[in-house]
Order: structure tokens, then C-alpha cells, then sequence
């Protein structure tokens, strides 16, 4: 059915190329891309069957990707390598007039700071090129975004409080790990809180403000209100939304952790100089960190990962909670790889698959939510990630 161009090949690539490959019906034809070769060339070899070609490229360098895609001849590009590189794929997909999906929006890489703002100025490009980009299909952001449009259209009439919660009830055995990119994940987390309540938005302190939530099938969790991407367009596509949050736990030793690191200043991202050189401390720090592609092997427990919402439905107030539940040991043992990577690549993968079986469609730059949410819940429960739902019980928020 399709040809596509997978770039980045982490944790998530894994993922994203294992998937693929098994579904050959709608992924046809398979490139694998990165920077390090050998990286491609390993989880081509795990998957077997010729199945994956690969390639060398810097993402960051948009005439390379050109003659890349020019090369394959994609019908998709799946952007899996880190959000610093979305914008130079996305030059080359417009150059090359093929559509693009990814799952984190792009952050420049001299300031701490996600936003939309940098994509969502491609819109009348993409428009005017006739081809389709996917911003922000993982789980969150990505099937989270789903959940909500899902609930919206079939359960409320309006809805009006939305918290996206994130447990990580797992154990990788280490000391110290982040669950994907190190570098993204600390400046992520790090970072001051934000929500939006009453028409504005409202910061807080990194983690001011926390309290326990009960996750399913794992029990009451830590959870922290953190700010994160999609939110920013959950509010302006949902616009009856009163208030949107999202939390995420965090154990005491991961937190302690983070707090060294910040004080002893191994998460700056300035640059320094070491023996006459330039480094970067938080890019120091992720050589030294383990790599969250390492850690499936002895990953055990699951993530819950889920959206909680009240508003409503025939003038009355209603609640609704919807989820999944992944383990890591399964995870691990289908795709190598573990539950973070999982919850990610495998809405990426079906999220491409939406877009070459000519479901998602149009032209122009959209954020998940905005697409029919309806095939891609049933596919990507066939995937690997079902989803439960629960009606009118007590959310805690
Ligand atoms: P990893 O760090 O494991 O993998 C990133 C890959 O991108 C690596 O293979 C890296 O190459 C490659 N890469 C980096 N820079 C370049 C470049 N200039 N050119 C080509 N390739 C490059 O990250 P993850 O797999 O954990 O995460 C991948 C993406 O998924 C990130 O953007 C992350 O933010 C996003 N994510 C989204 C989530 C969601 O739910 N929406 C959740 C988790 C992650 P090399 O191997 O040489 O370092």
C-alpha cells in the first residue's frame, strides 16, 4: 500500500520499524534513517527478512534529507529522532511534497521551550503544497489527544475540565534513568508547571503542585502537575474546556535525583568550557545516563496512561475516564524494546497507517485531535494498546 521513511532510530524507531513490519499489507516498502548507522542497521537485523532498509542521514541538514527522500520516494516520513530536527524535516517534506507525522513538537535547541507556534506557521505552506503533516501522534502527546476528541464526540455535549494523567508504575533496576531522550525528558520535567483555567494560562513551580491519584490495577501514585504540549491545542480545539491539566508521577529517588542534577548544574543547556572545549553539560550528562533504549531488558510493572473528564451531557454533569495499561515486560518481549518507547511508536506507526489507507486526510498541518478518532482507536487497540473506559466515577480532581 505505502512506502515509508522512518528517521531516528531510538528507543521509539524500534518500535515504530518493528510495527510497521508487521504490518506489511499497509507498509509495503520500510527505510530505517539515522545518524548512527549501525543503530538502523541492528533493529534491521533483530526484525530479519530483508524487511528494513536503512540509511545515514543528520536530520538536522534539510538537503541531505532531500536527496533522501528523493532517493526512497516515500509516501510518509515518520519523525522519531528528537523535536530539535521537526522543522528540518518538515522543510524537506514540503520540498519533496510528502506528508510528515511525528510526536513531539519542536523545541529549539538553545531554549527550553515547546511550543506549536514554529509548525503551525508551515500551515499554509503545506496547504498550498497539497500534502498532510501529523503533529504529535505518540501517547502524549498523541493517543491522550484522541482520547479527548473521542469523548468529546461521543460522550459530552460539552466537555469542560480535562486532566491528562501519566503513571509510570515501572522498575528498570537503575539508580537513575529517564524513559526516553534524557536531554528532552529533564527539560521537560524540569521546567516551571502550567495549566490553563478560565480562559488563561497559570504557572507554578516544577512541581508545586501535587497530590495522589489511585491508577488502575497499580493503586495510589504521586502525581505531579507538569506542563506539557498538548494542552496547548487540546484548548484551542476543545473550546468549551474550563480548565486542562496534565500530571505525571514521579517516585522521591528520581526526584532527588533531578534536583542534584539542577543544583549542581549537569542540566544547563549553555555551553561550557572543558580543557579548552565546548560541552554542553545536559548533552554530557545523556552520554553518561543509560540509554532509555537499554533499559526493556529487566523493565517489570506498567504505565497507566489515561484522560479524566467532567462536563456535560444532556444538561446533566458527567464523568468519564479513559485509559490503557501497558507492561514493559511485554513491551520488551514483542518489539525489544520497553513500555515508554511502546506507548509511543505504536500510535506513530498507526497514525501512518491512517494516513496511507486514506483515512486521515488533508491538506494543510493538524494536530491529532483534529482527525477522525474513531478508526484509529480501533486499530490501535488491535496493536497492542486497548483502552478501557469507566463512566461516571470519582475522578479525585
Ligand atoms: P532516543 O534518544 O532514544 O532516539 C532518538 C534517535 O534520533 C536516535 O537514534 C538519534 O541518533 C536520532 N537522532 C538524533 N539527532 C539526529 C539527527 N540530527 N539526525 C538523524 N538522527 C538523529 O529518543 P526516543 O526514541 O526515546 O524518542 C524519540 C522521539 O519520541 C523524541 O522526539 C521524543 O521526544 C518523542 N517521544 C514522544 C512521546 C509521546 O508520547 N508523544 C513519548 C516519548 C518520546 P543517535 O542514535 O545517533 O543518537
Amino acid at each position: 500500500m505505502g512506502r515509508v521513511l522512518i528517521i531516528g532510530a531510538g528507543g521509539v524507531g524500534t518500535v515504530v520499524a518493528h510495527k510497521m513490519a508487521a504490518n506489511p499489507d499497509v507498509f509495503t516498502d520500510i527505510m530505517l534513517a539515522s545518524r548512527t548507522k549501525a543503530k538502523c542497521d541492528a533493529i534491521a537485523e533483530a526484525i530479519g527478512d530483508n524487511r528494513i532498509k536503512t540509511a545515514q542521514v543528520d536530520a538536522n541538514k534539510v538537503p541531505e534529507l532531500v536527496s533522501l527522500i528523493n532517493s526512497f520516494k516515500p509516501d510518509i516520513v515518520v519523525n522519531v529522532a528528537l523535536p530539535y530536527q521537526d522543522l528540518t524535516i518538515m522543510d524537506a517534506c514540503l520540498e519533496t511534497k510528502t506528508a510528515y507525522l511525528d510526536t513531539a513538537n519542536y523545541e529549539p535547541e538553545n531554549e527550553a521551550k515547546f511550543e506549536y507556534k514554529w509548525q503551525w506557521a508551515y500551515k499554509d505552506e503545506f496547504k498550498k503544497a497539497g500534502i498532510t503533516a501529523i503533529l504529535g501522534c505518540g501517547f502524549d502527546p498523541g493517543v491522550t489527544s484522541i482520547y479527548t476528541a473521542y469523548a468529546a464526540k461521543h460522550h459530552f455535549d460539552e466537555i469542560q475540565y480535562l486532566d491528562i494523567v501519566d503513571c509510570n508504575a515501572g522498575d528498570h533496576g537503575k539508580a537513575f534513568a529517564t524513559n526516553f531522550n534524557p536531554e528532552i525528558n529533564i527539560r521537560e520535567v524540569t521546567q516551571k508547571g502550567k495549566y490553563w483555567e478560565n480562559g488563561e494560562w497559570k504557572l507554578t513551580e516544577p512541581h508545586e503542585i501535587h497530590k495522589p491519584l489511585k491508577y488502575p490495577n497499580i493503586g495510589p501514585k504521586e502525581s505531579y502537575l507538569i506542563y506539557h504540549e498538548e494542552l496547548e491545542s487540546l484548548v484551542k480545539n476543545f473550546p468549551t474546556l474550563k480548565r486542562a491539566r496534565f500530571w505525571m508521577t514521579f517516585g522521591q529517588e528520581y526526584l532527588t535525583h533531578l534536583r542534584v542534577i539542577q543544583n549542581i548544574g549537569m542540566a544547563g543547556i549553555e555551553p561550557v568550557i572543558y580543557e579548552g572545549k565546548e560541552i554542553v553539560p545536559i548533552k554530557f550528562l545523556k552520554a553518561v545516563l543509560p540509554d532509555p533504549g537499554e533499559l526493556g531488558e529487566n523493565y517489570t510493572g506498567e504505565t497507566s496512561i489515561g484522560c479524566r473528564i467532567k462536563g456535560l451531557k444532556d444538561g446533566k454533569e458527567k464523568t468519564y475516564y479513559i485509559y490503557n495499561n501497558c507492561s514493559h515486560e511485554a513491551a520488551y518481549k514483542e518489539t525489544g524494546a520497553q513500555g515508554v518507547s511502546y506507548t509511543t511508536g505504536v500510535p506513530a506507526m498507526t497514525g501512518a497507517m491512517m494516513y496511507l489507507k486514506g483515512i486521515w486526510t488533508g491538506a494543510g498541518v493538524f494536530n491529532v485531535e483534529e482527525f477522525n478518532p474513531d478508526p484509529f482507536l480501533d486499530e490501535v487497540a488491535k496493536q497492542g494498546l486497548p483502552w478501557v473506559e469507566l463512566h461516571d466515577v470519582d475522578l479525585e480532581l
